[in-house]
């Protein structure tokens, strides 16, 4: 857990204004090209983080699970050094059930205007209504892999900045109300609007006013079997610079077989409203299965056999160790 990967910060020959013929290194480069410790991100760890979120239930808006859960993912952020912010709220669903919601920020180096925003959902969904079995589309999933990987994966990340911080500051949010979509069989009109709830909210009035941060990047079912990451039609549109760059480190820490450098699908996501309703450039990792029969998302999306079962360590740690990698390299 202590040990740490080593990496060189690559910087750009563009920006230095050495004088030709001088063969030295400025003091800012020599500064930059230090070696920069980054944390060796521990899987086994968000793999755990995932599993407990899991066992409290599926985290349904106003059940208690959710409620439990919603408790332990603070006090995790809190034992873990942040500061947290619950932005209770209640929101309207598709069928204009009232949802109890709480989008919980956990923040780093508050302070500074340096930052990097985190964001995954920690809801689950209210309706397995993809799944192969007709009687099970009306029960709510645990969403291991939709939902609870991206959080683990981002508590995991809080760990590591409380034992050694990071030059940026850092704001984790976990949104909820992300996955409450008209279910497959509603008959009324389905709307882009009725998903992400929590961050159509959070991104109208953010926990902090005039919040803004250098970009944001959002992981959402980041521990599949299997998976695989390509550049996300909206991410590209809003964020190109940084998905790109986010791949590049995936493939120089040998993640390439993970984080595919070709574009993907196009997803409506907690990102798209982050970056339509706040314009803070966000990228979405997102799996994308382009031959997968049951969905590009994975064989478990929207099913009862999204649960631990589903959860591959392997799939968490070229995730974490990517993000980690990105976050410890900003300056
Ligand atoms: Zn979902």
């Amino acid at each position: 857990m202590t040990s740490a990967v080593m990496s060189l910060l690559l910087f750009s020959c563009g920006s230095s204004n050495r004088k030709s013929g001088n063969q030295s290194t400025t003091e800012s480069e020599q500064e930059m090209m230090k070696a920069i410790d980054v944390p060796s991100f521990d899987a086994d760890s968000a793999f755990q983080y995932t599993k407990d979120q899991c066992d409290f239930g599926p985290r349904v808006p106003n059940s208690q699970a959710h409620k439990a859960c919603a408790k332990f993912l603070a006090n995790k952020l809190r034992s873990f050094g942040a500061q947290v912010t619950e932005q209770a709220v209640d929101l309207i669903a598709y069928d204009d059930k009232m949802l109890h919601c709480v989008n919980i920020i956990g923040s780093y180096k508050p302070e500074s205007k340096k930052r990097i925003a985190l964001f995954s959902h920690w809801d689950s969904r209210p309706f397995a209504d993809h799944d192969s079995d007709v009687k099970n589309r009306h029960t709510p999933i645990d969403g291991a892999n939709d939902g609870a990987s991206g959080v683990g994966v981002l508590l995991e990340l809080a760990r590591q900045i409380q034992k050694k911080s990071p030059e940026m500051g850092v704001d984790i949010v976990f949104f909820d109300a992300e996955d409450y979509g008209a279910p497959e069989y509603y008959k009324g009109e389905k709307k882009d609007e009725y998903w992400c709830l929590g961050s159509q909210y959070w991104a109208r009035q953010p926990h902090v006013s005039d919040y803004m941060a250098r970009y944001g990047i959002l992981l959402d079912m980041v521990g599949g079997k299997d998976a695989s990451f390509y550049y996300e039609y909206y991410s590209m549109q809003y964020a190109s610079k940084l998905t790109k760059k986010i791949w590049s480190v995936a493939k120089e820490l040998g993640y390439g077989r993970y984080f595919i450098s070709e574009d993907g699908g196009g997803v409506t996501d907690d990102h798209v409203f982050v970056n339509q309703l706040m314009h803070l450039p966000t990228t979405d990792i997102i799996p994308y299965q382009a031959n997968n029969k049951h969905s590009s998302f994975g064989s478990t999306w929207h099913t009862l056999n999204d649960n631990m079962s589903a959860i591959s360590v392997e799939t968490l740690k070229a995730v974490g160790q990517t993000i980690t990698t990105v976050v410890y390299r900003e300056q």
